[in-house]
Protein backbone atom coordinates (compact mmCIF):
# COMPACT_ATOMS: atom_id res chain seq x y z
CA UNK A 1 0.00 0.00 0.00
CA UNK A 2 1.35 3.79 -0.68
CA UNK A 3 0.93 5.42 2.01
CA UNK A 4 0.47 9.07 1.31
CA UNK A 5 -1.24 10.83 4.67
CA UNK A 6 -0.17 9.91 7.96
CA UNK A 7 -1.65 11.84 10.77
CA UNK A 8 -1.69 11.65 14.43
CA UNK A 9 -4.92 11.96 15.72
CA UNK A 10 -4.92 11.97 19.81
CA UNK A 11 -3.82 9.71 22.72
CA UNK A 12 -6.78 7.91 24.99
CA UNK A 13 -6.72 5.68 27.74
CA UNK A 14 -10.31 5.69 28.70
CA UNK A 15 -13.08 5.09 26.03
CA UNK A 16 -14.58 8.29 26.64
CA UNK A 17 -11.39 9.80 24.50
CA UNK A 18 -11.27 7.29 21.75
CA UNK A 19 -11.73 9.31 18.61
CA UNK A 20 -15.06 9.48 17.22
CA UNK A 21 -14.54 7.73 13.86
CA UNK A 22 -15.90 5.55 11.57
CA UNK A 23 -12.75 4.15 10.38
CA UNK A 24 -11.41 0.48 10.69
CA UNK A 25 -8.57 0.38 13.56
CA UNK A 26 -5.42 -2.31 13.35
CA UNK A 27 -4.07 -2.10 16.76
CA UNK A 28 0.29 -2.85 17.26
CA UNK A 29 0.99 -4.83 20.28
CA UNK A 30 4.37 -5.84 21.17
CA UNK A 31 6.87 -6.06 23.92
CA UNK A 32 8.59 -3.03 24.67
CA UNK A 33 11.96 -2.95 22.61
CA UNK A 34 10.28 -5.86 20.03
CA UNK A 35 10.31 -3.02 17.40
CA UNK A 36 7.11 -1.55 17.17
CA UNK A 37 7.95 1.96 16.46
CA UNK A 38 10.23 0.99 13.82
CA UNK A 39 7.46 -1.31 12.26
CA UNK A 40 5.08 1.43 12.30
CA UNK A 41 7.79 4.24 11.11
CA UNK A 42 9.30 1.50 8.16
CA UNK A 43 5.26 0.60 7.23
CA UNK A 44 4.46 4.37 7.08
CA UNK A 45 7.00 5.27 5.61
CA UNK A 46 8.12 7.96 8.43
CA UNK A 47 11.16 8.61 10.52
CA UNK A 48 9.67 8.76 13.91
CA UNK A 49 5.74 9.13 13.62
CA UNK A 50 5.54 6.63 16.43
CA UNK A 51 7.54 7.10 19.37
CA UNK A 52 6.58 8.46 22.27
CA UNK A 53 4.38 5.87 23.35
CA UNK A 54 6.69 2.86 23.27
CA UNK A 55 9.37 4.16 25.72
CA UNK A 56 9.30 2.82 29.09
CA UNK A 57 8.33 4.99 31.82
CA UNK A 58 6.28 7.31 29.38
CA UNK A 59 2.79 8.09 29.91
CA UNK A 60 1.07 4.46 29.27
CA UNK A 61 -1.37 5.50 26.06
CA UNK A 62 -2.77 4.09 23.27
CA UNK A 63 -2.08 6.42 20.42
CA UNK A 64 -3.90 6.91 17.08
CA UNK A 65 -3.11 7.49 14.32
CA UNK A 66 -4.63 8.12 10.40
CA UNK A 67 -3.26 6.40 7.66
CA UNK A 68 -4.84 7.53 4.08
CA UNK A 69 -7.84 8.36 5.52
CA UNK A 70 -8.47 4.59 5.08
CA UNK A 71 -7.93 3.09 8.38
CA UNK A 72 -6.48 4.12 11.99
CA UNK A 73 -3.26 2.62 13.56
CA UNK A 74 -3.40 2.19 16.83
CA UNK A 75 -0.04 2.39 19.08
CA UNK A 76 -0.60 0.32 21.88
CA UNK A 77 2.17 0.68 24.55
CA UNK A 78 5.16 -2.12 24.77
CA UNK A 79 4.19 -4.80 27.56
CA UNK A 80 6.86 -7.00 29.76
CA UNK A 81 9.08 -3.82 30.48
CA UNK A 82 10.56 -5.23 34.03
CA UNK A 83 10.69 -1.60 35.79
CA UNK A 84 6.74 -1.01 35.41
CA UNK A 85 5.40 -1.25 38.78
CA UNK A 86 2.49 -3.17 39.62
CA UNK A 87 -0.21 -0.60 39.92
CA UNK A 88 1.10 0.94 36.21
CA UNK A 89 1.07 -3.13 34.68
CA UNK A 90 -2.76 -3.03 36.33
CA UNK A 91 -3.65 0.16 34.51
CA UNK A 92 -2.24 -1.21 31.68
CA UNK A 93 -4.17 -4.53 31.15
CA UNK A 94 -7.15 -2.52 31.93
CA UNK A 95 -6.69 0.07 28.82
CA UNK A 96 -5.93 -2.94 26.51
CA UNK A 97 -8.66 -5.10 28.15
CA UNK A 98 -11.22 -2.52 27.50
CA UNK A 99 -10.33 -1.08 24.08
CA UNK A 100 -10.21 -4.86 22.75
CA UNK A 101 -13.62 -5.72 24.43
CA UNK A 102 -15.59 -2.02 23.25
CA UNK A 103 -14.13 -0.98 20.17
CA UNK A 104 -16.27 -1.80 17.57
CA UNK A 105 -13.64 -0.22 14.93
CA UNK A 106 -11.42 -2.55 15.68
CA UNK A 107 -10.85 -5.33 13.06
CA UNK A 108 -7.29 -6.80 13.84
CA UNK A 109 -4.27 -6.85 15.94
CA UNK A 110 -1.01 -6.58 14.97
CA UNK A 111 1.37 -8.64 17.18
CA UNK A 112 4.56 -8.26 17.15
CA UNK A 113 7.65 -10.70 18.25
CA UNK A 114 11.22 -10.77 17.68
CA UNK A 115 12.10 -13.70 15.30
CA UNK A 116 15.60 -14.44 17.40
CA UNK A 117 13.75 -15.65 20.47
CA UNK A 118 11.09 -17.79 21.00
CA UNK A 119 7.65 -15.93 21.83
CA UNK A 120 8.01 -14.48 25.53
CA UNK A 121 5.22 -15.45 28.41
CA UNK A 122 4.17 -12.67 27.96
CA UNK A 123 3.38 -12.47 24.51
CA UNK A 124 1.95 -16.49 24.99
CA UNK A 125 -0.50 -14.39 27.45
CA UNK A 126 -1.34 -11.60 24.58
CA UNK A 127 -1.68 -13.91 21.87
CA UNK A 128 -4.03 -15.99 24.34
CA UNK A 129 -5.47 -12.93 25.11
CA UNK A 130 -6.49 -11.96 21.77
CA UNK A 131 -7.72 -15.71 20.75
CA UNK A 132 -9.95 -15.79 23.69
CA UNK A 133 -11.26 -12.78 22.52
CA UNK A 134 -11.69 -14.01 18.93
CA UNK A 135 -8.85 -11.18 17.98
CA UNK A 136 -8.26 -11.46 14.42
CA UNK A 137 -3.94 -11.70 14.76
CA UNK A 138 -1.21 -11.22 12.35
CA UNK A 139 2.07 -11.95 14.22
CA UNK A 140 4.70 -10.10 12.68
CA UNK A 141 8.27 -11.36 13.42
CA UNK A 142 10.54 -8.70 13.92
CA UNK A 143 14.17 -8.28 13.54
CA UNK A 144 14.78 -11.02 10.34
CA UNK A 145 17.65 -9.12 9.31
CA UNK A 146 20.05 -10.28 12.48
CA UNK A 147 19.09 -14.06 11.73
CA UNK A 148 20.77 -15.26 8.81
CA UNK A 149 18.35 -16.05 5.71
CA UNK A 150 19.21 -20.06 6.03
CA UNK A 151 17.53 -20.41 9.58
CA UNK A 152 14.83 -18.13 8.91
CA UNK A 153 12.15 -21.15 8.51
CA UNK A 154 13.25 -22.59 11.68
CA UNK A 155 12.59 -19.75 13.76
CA UNK A 156 9.14 -19.21 11.89
CA UNK A 157 8.44 -22.55 13.38
CA UNK A 158 9.34 -21.63 16.82
CA UNK A 159 7.27 -19.05 16.73
CA UNK A 160 4.46 -20.38 15.21
CA UNK A 161 5.07 -23.54 17.77
CA UNK A 162 5.40 -21.44 20.81
CA UNK A 163 2.39 -19.27 20.28
CA UNK A 164 0.43 -22.11 18.88
CA UNK A 165 -0.85 -19.98 15.84
CA UNK A 166 -4.34 -20.26 14.94
CA UNK A 167 -5.04 -21.25 11.47
CA UNK A 168 -6.01 -18.23 9.94
CA UNK A 169 -3.87 -16.31 11.77
CA UNK A 170 -0.68 -15.25 9.15
CA UNK A 171 2.68 -14.86 10.80
CA UNK A 172 5.09 -12.06 9.03
CA UNK A 173 8.71 -12.08 8.67
CA UNK A 174 9.75 -8.47 8.68
CA UNK A 175 12.79 -6.25 9.22
CA UNK A 176 12.71 -2.48 9.55
CA UNK A 177 16.24 -2.40 8.43
CA UNK A 178 15.79 -3.73 4.89
CA UNK A 179 11.89 -3.22 4.26
CA UNK A 180 11.79 -7.59 4.73
CA UNK A 181 8.14 -8.56 4.63
CA UNK A 182 7.00 -5.01 4.24
CA UNK A 183 4.46 -5.57 1.45
CA UNK A 184 3.01 -9.09 2.91
CA UNK A 185 2.63 -6.59 6.19
CA UNK A 186 0.49 -4.48 3.99
CA UNK A 187 -1.90 -7.03 2.46
CA UNK A 188 -2.15 -9.32 5.87
CA UNK A 189 -3.40 -5.84 7.23
CA UNK A 190 -5.23 -4.69 4.45
CA UNK A 191 -7.59 -8.10 4.57
CA UNK A 192 -8.92 -6.71 7.82
CA UNK A 193 -9.87 -3.27 6.16
CA UNK A 194 -11.68 -3.61 3.47
P1 LIG B 1 9.73 -0.62 20.42
O1 LIG B 1 10.12 -0.38 21.84
O2 LIG B 1 9.00 -1.91 20.26
O3 LIG B 1 9.00 0.52 19.78
O4 LIG B 1 11.10 -0.86 19.62
P2 LIG B 1 11.92 0.10 18.68
O5 LIG B 1 11.29 0.22 17.34
O6 LIG B 1 12.24 1.36 19.41
O7 LIG B 1 13.24 -0.79 18.46
C1 LIG B 1 14.03 -1.22 19.54
C2 LIG B 1 15.47 -1.41 19.05
O8 LIG B 1 15.53 -2.45 18.09
C3 LIG B 1 16.03 -0.17 18.37
O9 LIG B 1 17.39 -0.09 18.68
C4 LIG B 1 15.84 -0.46 16.89
O10 LIG B 1 16.76 0.20 16.07
C5 LIG B 1 16.02 -1.96 16.85
N1 LIG B 1 15.24 -2.58 15.76
C6 LIG B 1 13.91 -2.51 15.58
N2 LIG B 1 13.53 -3.21 14.50
C7 LIG B 1 14.65 -3.73 13.96
C8 LIG B 1 14.93 -4.56 12.83
O11 LIG B 1 14.04 -4.97 12.06
N3 LIG B 1 16.23 -4.91 12.61
C9 LIG B 1 17.23 -4.50 13.44
N4 LIG B 1 18.47 -4.90 13.14
N5 LIG B 1 17.01 -3.73 14.51
C10 LIG B 1 15.75 -3.34 14.78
Amino acid sequence: MKVTKTEFITSAVKPDQYPVSQFPEIALAGRSNVGKSSFINKMLQRKAIARISSKPGKTQLLNFFNINDILYFVDVPGYGYAKVSKTERAAWGKMIETYITTREQLKAVVLLVDLRHAPSKDDVMMYDFLKHYEIPTVIVATKADKIPKGKWQKHLKVVRETLQIETGDELVLFSSETGEGKEKAWSAIYKFVQ
